[in-house]
């Protein structure tokens, strides 16, 4: 396993600093970390995707690299079936090769972008596939789709190497991301993250002529049923912290899943009036670079990883 990574990658992984975690287990031995992923290829999907935002998908889709595990175990998880702890689907033990085959049927003159959805635990291993890409004389326009729980200095490590940052901003409040995360520092390490991206990208999203993007950061924000005053929060902070010129993707899919039909807020999907008062405040702060979603988007968002295409 140790022969597809470089000595600092090698380093990193024995005992494992990678995120903010820092829970210093060998990963070459075991994935006794908080992500519970060891130092191998843990992949639970890798599929054509062309539900993501317009400039990401573009009209034939992204070849989206669904990574196993994630150092956030955020009790609402979309794609629980494969992050969380207790996970059905997680699946592992792959091999570079067979993930590098895989990717190269599935690029095209259509498909021209590989995307890494979770990537924050295992940037080693991220970084071993875009090398095995380019070694085969495969570019691909490389998407880092990430929760934003990153450490500065991997943000850095990542310049030259990422086109595209497509990162979640969850909370500004740490009290929330305590409670739904269990991270209370998310909001610091999560806005650091982000004003290393805008660091290297600025606040553009260049686009080919067919309008995939080439290049830039695409925020994303998941509006939580019962947090609209949270949600006007992160705004805020990233036209005020970042630019009101950064493209925004406002979330309306949330559903609830199994671990919190109970939960006396996240019991429910987003109500018609508090996601117009989120797009209102979204405007009012002056975004014009932003995606809206239809109110009955999560009823398409629901990917099943039990099936080779989750997302149909
Ligand atoms: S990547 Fe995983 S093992 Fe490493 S510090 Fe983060 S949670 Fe812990």
């Amino acid at each position: 396993m140790t022969e597809v990574y470089n000595k600092e990658e090698q380093e990193l992984l024995s005992s494992c600093t990678l995120c903010p975690r820092e829970c210093r287990v060998n990963r070459f031995q075991e994935g006794s970390g908080y992500c519970g992923m060891d130092a191998g290829m843990n992949i639970a999907s890798i599929c054509i995707h062309r539900g993501e935002e317009p400039p990401i998908s573009g009209p034939a889709g992204i070849c989206n690299i669904f990574l196993s595990g994630c150092n956030l175990h955020c009790i609402y998880c979309q794609n629980h079936d494969i992050s969380r702890p207790d996970a059905t689907c997680r699946q592992s033990k792959t091999t570079l090769e067979a993930t590098l085959d895989i990717i190269e049927s599935i690029l095209s003159d259509d498909i021209k972008a590989v995307g890494f959805v979770s990537p924050s635990h295992v940037v080693p291993q991220v970084k071993a596939i875009i090398r095995g890409l380019n070694e085969r004389g495969l570019k691909p326009v490389t998407v880092y789709n990430t929760n934003s729980y990153d450490k500065p200095e991997v943000i850095d490590a990542l310049d030259g190497i990422i086109d595209v940052y497509l990162p979640d901003y969850k909370y500004v409040t740490s009290g929330i991301a305590d409670e739904y995360s269990d991270a209370p520092d998310y909001p610091e390490v999560s806005l650091k993250a982000l004003r290393r991206m805008y660091y290297q990208k600025g606040s553009t999203l260049t686009c080919d002529e067919a309008g995939r993007a080439e290049g830039g950061i695409l925020i994303r924000h998941l509006v939580l049923p019962g947090h609209i005053d949270e949600s006007k929060k992160v705004l805020r902070s990233i036209a005020e912290e970042l630019s009101p010129g950064m493209h925004i993707s406002l979330m309306s899919q949330y559903h609830p899943v199994p671990f919190v039909r109970s939960h006396n807020k996240l019991n429910r999907t987003l109500y018609k009036a508090e996601y117009e008062s989120v797009v209102e405040a979204m405007e009012s702060l002056g975004f014009r670079n932003v995606w809206v979603q239809d109110m009955d988007s999560y009823k398409n968002y629901r990917p099943d990883f039990r099936k080779e295409h989750p997302f149909e």
